[in-house]
């Protein structure tokens, strides 16, 4: 069984001195994971992995970096799936947690639930040993300043043909104090299914669960390449849901699937032993 791996850092602006930072995050983020799935490790180790290097990118809206809400506080989704039993673990609405995509999987894996909100999930948080800090550590100059809406995601395939997907945003700039987007809703914000592929979202959040956009776009799989089911994707979306977004896919072969209707999405992926990245303008894209 191949291995593969596949980050983005989100379809949002970036000024162009931003976009190298962006992209050489994603990289370390596939660097991590591919260590980790050539070791043996799950899908799911994986994704959380690259995720927590995302997160902790102060360049990408989640984690530390994430953007602020209308009354300029930080409120975090994040989503883990495991593609083998489709259980998930999502929290939203949070604000002490340094690693959302964590408190996820934790979710998932000790208590009987799928998704906890604010402070019920805060609560858990703390009940589990991990510290809640102080949310005006997660804030830096550049959230404050600029405009911004660049969600991480992660899509993974283990050599046990598992595969995994994890999502982690401060959601988009500006919006109102508990407004919740696509990312920690499966099937929106991220999928994952064995046998089949996973995806992972970015963009617009209303849009993009109007559109089951995830889902969609692994089902297509079935019928299709996994690069022309992104695209099938992205094309639905923009003409029927009206969305500004791009989405990264994953196959259970370790194929991978891109495309975006955003001026700029930052990827890594690993193809074969080397990892791979895009640079991409809309319109003038170029793959190293
Ligand atoms: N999809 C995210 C949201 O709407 C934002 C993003 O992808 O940057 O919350």
């Amino acid at each position: 069984m191949p291995i593969g791996i596949i980050v983005h850092g989100g379809a949002g602006r970036f000024l162009d001195n931003e976009y190298p930072q962006a992209l050489a995050a994603c990289r370390r983020a596939v660097e991590t994971a591919r260590a980790l799935l050539q070791q043996g490790a799950s899908a799911l180790d994986a994704v959380e992995a690259a995720t927590r290097v995302l997160e902790a990118d102060p360049i990408l809206n989640a984690g530390y970096g994430a953007t602020i809400n209308r009354d300029g506080e930080i409120e975090l989704d994040a989503l883990i799936q495991d593609g083998a039993t489709q259980r998930f673990g999502a929290v939203a609405g949070v604000r002490r947690i340094e690693h959302p995509v964590t408190l996820s999987r934790w979710i998932m894996e000790r208590t009987p639930h799928h998704f906890l909100i604010a402070a019920g999930a805060e609560q858990f948080a703390a009940e589990q040993g991990m510290p809640l800090i102080d949310p005006k550590s997660l804030l830096t100059d550049r959230q404050i300043r600029g405009k911004h809406a660049d969600t991480v995601g992660a899509v993974a395939l283990d050599l046990q043909g598992n595969i995994a997907v994890a999502v982690s945003t401060g959601g988009v700039r500006g919006k109102l104090p508990g407004r919740v987007g696509d990312s920690p809703i499966p099937g929106a914000g991220g999928y994952a299914e064995n046998g089949t592929g996973g995806a992972s979202a970015t963009g617009m959040g209303e849009g993009i669960m109007r559109a089951l956009l995830c889902f969609r776009a692994v089902e297509l799989i079935h019928d299709h390449q996994v690069q022309s089911a992104a695209n099938a994707a992205i094309d639905l979306f923009t003409r029927r849901f009206d969305g500004d977004g791009g989405i990264i896919m994953l196959d259970s072969n370790g194929q991978v699937g891109i495309a975006h209707n955003t001026d700029h999405m930052p990827v890594a992926w690993l193809d074969g032993d080397k990892i791979k990245s895009q640079h991409t303008q809309k319109n003038a894209e170029s793959r190293t």
